[in-house]
């Protein structure tokens, strides 16, 4: 039998939402552990590699609305981890970029370096476990009991759920929760993406600054990572499918979504230019389409459990990250410290 790992509080999921719950707890005298399944932590904020340059195929860029996460965004512009990238995009109809007051930022080196950067804070205070999925999670007397796929067991006081929603029910008996919450939880419900990252040798047509937005068409969003200075080494086109075509190419090949996806980088290729690889990621979880209305959900009747992320907080990087935060505290303040 695999020995038990004892911690105070278990963050199940690194995404923007864990790692600013596990800020938010750190320092308070608690034990913390936060475990994600990926081989690096980060969730949608995803970067990869691609021929000799890199692409962003989760979150391409993000805003701050409110006062909390412009605290944030300005530590980190000082810092240098994130540059400005435009005030807006247009639908390529014209040349015009327009703008619309919201700066929207991109990070040095992709947008999952914002994620390492935030882990490194978080270590080594915090402990943290990557390549670890969680399999089960059940109240065991006064707190948690986990099990990993590999295994591994834990024994918590208080747990953090960020994955998205039917992810993180997938661990969970539904019997444990109250009706209500148990409403609450299966009302969630989040639009699939398809992203396409394609090394293009050669010129890309985008309009400044190096994307397209479109957000209800079969093609939502097209960007040159080149030009929007995360891949010097080399142009890389990602395409974003839209709202419908996202359901219409979900069941279909991974080959015939990769067709469909290149057929409409294409247009944007200059005579002469060339697509040298491509890769297609399937989101499942894209974005939360139905969202609870409150920014985390403390589990009644149960040993300490909040459900956080962007089905909380708002369906971006910062309602992610402010879910995260709130949780954190809220859980601090459950657990008393
Ligand atoms: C294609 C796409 C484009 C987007 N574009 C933008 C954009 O331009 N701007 C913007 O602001 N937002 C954008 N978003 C949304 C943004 O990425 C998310 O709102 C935000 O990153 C969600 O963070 P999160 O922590 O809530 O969830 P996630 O990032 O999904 O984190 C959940 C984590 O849980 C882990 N996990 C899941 N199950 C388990 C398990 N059993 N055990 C352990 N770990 C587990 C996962 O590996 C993951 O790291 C986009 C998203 C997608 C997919």
């Amino acid at each position: 039998m695999a020995e038990e790992q004892q911690t105070d509080v278990l963050v199940i999921g690194g995404g923007m939402a864990g790692l600013m719950a596990a800020g938010a707890l750190r320092g308070r005298g608690l034990r913390v552990t936060l475990a994600d399944k990926g081989v690096r932590v980060g969730g949608r904020l995803a970067t990869r590699r691609i021929g000799p340059g890199r692409g962003d195929h989760g979150a391409q860029f993000f805003t701050a609305r409110s006062a909390e996460f412009q605290t944030l965004v300005a530590g980190w512009l000082a810092e240098g981890v994130i540059i400005p990238w435009a005030n807006g995009f247009g639908d390529g109809s014209s040349d015009a970029m327009p703008t619309n007051g919201h700066p929207r930022y991109v990070v040095r080196g992709g947008m999952n370096a914002l994620a390492q950067h935030l882990v490194q804070q978080l270590m080594p205070e915090v402990t943290v476990e990557t390549s670890l999925r969680l399999a089960a999670l059940s109240p065991e007397g006064v707190g948690w009991r986990a099990q990993a796929d590999s295994g591994r067991l834990f024994a918590c006081r208080a747990v953090v759920l960020t994955p998205p929603v039917p992810r993180a029910l997938d661990l969970l008996d539904l019997d444990v929760f109250t009706e209500a919450d148990r409403a609450a939880l299966r009302r969630i419900e989040y639009a699939p993406c398809l992203a396409g990252l394609f090394w293009v040798d050669g010129e890309v047509d985008l309009p400044e600054p190096g994307a397209i937005q479109r957000p209800d068409e079969w093609i939502s969003w097209v960007a040159d990572n080149r030009r929007k200075g995360i891949s010097p080494e080399a142009t890389v086109i990602t395409v974003h499918t839209g709202p419908q075509s996202s359901r219409d190419l979900w069941e279909t090949t991974e080959r015939d979504a990769l067709a469909a996806l290149r057929a409409a980088v294409e247009p944007f290729l200059a005579p002469g230019a060339v697509i040298r690889e491509a890769q297609l990621k399937a989101w499942r979880y894209a974005l939360p389409t139905v969202l609870h209305p409150e920014p985390y959900l403390p589990a009644a009747g149960l040993p300490p459990l909040v459900f956080a992320g962007d089905a909380f907080g708002g369906p971006r990087v910062e309602g992610a990250a402010l879910s995260g935060l709130e949780a954190g505290r809220a859980l601090a303040a459950i657990l008393g410290v």
